[in-house]
């Protein structure tokens, strides 16, 4: 093959990157490119936005090292890749697959039409650690259940690291990346690299520190693997198995993994209940309630904590993250949907399959959830995983002189103390929205109708 075009989507990196080695080895010459798509960019939240745009900046770095150019495209995929190809006179295309419903809409109108214009289209995996329909049952599906599935994911061997071939890298003036703000997370392959490389002194003790927003050890790449600038498959053979924080830490890699197998095989699972007896849950969806929710005023501290943290900086911690989650669909009963596209929008890693795998499994309406009466209690949760209330001072500035654990029940005050700490409850913090254990039974109420209102219930 004489001449191919590679499309970078969320792959943004030259480094054990299947597709790139596939048409560098296949093609004499190469031309990377990227296509600005508006309804990505739009529905992107300024957080991942940024964070994208600075990846992919990073990734023109690299190809410049390499002695190329990036092409930048703007607009429809479909259009702007069959139009370079007839330009380029290029024999292929060629990608990375993807498993949601909208990039395998715009993937095979993209590669249908291509196909009209006698241009080859080849794709590959990469941003997995195994590809999709690599771990299936005897039966030939996805485990709906983690633990099996886990045990053929750790027993299927890793591909090798892709090397690259010896094609010429091209480049083609086109558009030039518009100007961004500093990205949340310095971005591209070195600085994931460098994150990877602190992580190493905590792994070993990932099993116990995991879950603490307060020590903030966790790896933070999950927005390096959203946009492919570092590949699963580098972080696992950089970690091993050697230890239990190791095995610990490798096994959350799988989940991840597990979610983009169910939704390769069920796109829908970002809108529709896994178990669909749930899809009969008579959702309160208060509008009020919700907006308390996303700007964190609920009267809850850690939930509150954690919501301004996710709109002021587009992380938050996976313990928050299950908390947060949790208050809203438990406690305030609103739909795990509304949820679902909230976090979407703002997380830096925002991800469909994991987003919305994730909220199901809050939610219990996901496959191996958590059973539907198994409710968090935010003020148990905050007094576990944010032990001297550290976590919650550091965003709730107007709850800084309340010392240590109190900070998580700040109406279980006396007024003495309250006054000491200048905080007066409805007035500079609100008040709890909802008292958690009527809340909890109310919600038990309604996953109860709607089980027993299914068909199978
Ligand atoms: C309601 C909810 C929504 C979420 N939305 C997203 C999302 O949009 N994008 C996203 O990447 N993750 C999502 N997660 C999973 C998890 O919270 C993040 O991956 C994790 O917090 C990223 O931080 P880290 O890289 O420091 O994780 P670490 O604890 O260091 O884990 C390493 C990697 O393992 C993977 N991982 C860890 N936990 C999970 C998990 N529960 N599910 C799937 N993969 C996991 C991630 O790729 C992560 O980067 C969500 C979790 C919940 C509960």
């Amino acid at each position: 093959m004489n001449r191919a075009i590679v499309w970078f989507r969320r792959d943004l990196s030259l480094e054990d990157n299947q597709g790139w080695s596939l048409a560098t080895t296949t093609a004499a010459e190469v031309i990377p490119t990227v296509v600005l798509d508006d309804r990505l960019l739009d529905a992107a939240g300024p957080f991942r936005r940024t964070q994208y745009l600075a990846s992919v900046g990073a990734l023109a770095q690299s190809i410049t090292e390499c002695g190329g150019a990036l092409t930048v495209l703007s607009g429809d995929p479909a259009i702007a890749l069959a139009d370079l190809a007839r330009e380029l006179s290029a024999d292929a295309v060629m990608w990375n697959g993807d498993v949601t419903r909208f990039a395998r809409d715009r993937d095979s109108v993209t590669a249908r039409r291509l196909r009209a214009g006698g241009v080859v289209v080849d794709t590959a995996w990469s941003t997995l650690v195994h590809p999709p329909r690599s771990v299936l049952t005897a039966a030939g599906t996805v485990s709906r259940v983690f633990t099996p599935y886990y045990r053929r994911w750790s027993d299927r061997p890793l591909a090798g690291h892709a090397e690259p071939g010896s094609a010429t890298v091209l480049g083609v003036e086109r558009d030039a990346l518009p100007a961004h703000p500093d990205p949340p997370q310095a971005a591209g392959e070195r600085a994931a690299l460098t994150r990877l490389e602190q992580f190493q002194d905590h792994v070993d003790d990932y099993e116990h520190t995991r879950d603490r927003p307060d020590l903030n050890l966790t790896a933070r790449i999950s927005a390096d693997l959203r946009f492919g600038v570092i590949s699963p498959r580098v972080v696992v053979r950089a970690i091993g198995d050697s230890t239990p924080g190791r095995r610990a830490f490798v096994r959350q890699l799988a989940w991840r993994d597990w979610y983009a197998h169910l939704f390769a095989a069920n796109p829908d699972l970002v809108d529709h209940c896994q178990q669909p007896a749930y899809e009969h849950i008579a959702w309160q969806d208060d509008p009020e309630e919700f907006a308390a929710w996303t700007a964190g005023v609920t009267g809850y501290p850690i939930v509150d904590a954690a919501m301004r943290e996710l709109a002021a900086t587009g992380w938050m911690h996976n313990r928050l993250r299950l908390i947060t989650a949790s208050f809203l669909v438990k406690d305030l009963l609103v739909d795990w949907r509304w949820g679902e596209q909230h976090f979407r929008r703002l997380l830096v890693d925002g991800d469909v399959p994991q987003n919305a795998g994730n909220w199901q499994w809050c939610a219990g309406t996901g496959p191996d959830a958590a059973p539907y009466f198994r409710v968090m209690n935010p003020i148990a949760q905050a007094r576990r995983w944010d032990p001297d209330g550290a976590y919650v001072r550091r965003w709730l500035p107007e709850l800084g002189l309340i010392p240590g654990a109190a900070v998580h029940a700040p109406w279980e005050l006396g007024p003495l103390e309250l006054a000491a700490a200048g905080v007066v409850l409805g007035d500079t913090y609100p008040g709890p929205i909802v008292d958690h254990a009527v809340a909890r039974d109310r919600a038990l109420a309604a996953y109860g109708a709607a089980r027993a209102a299914a068909p199978s219930g």
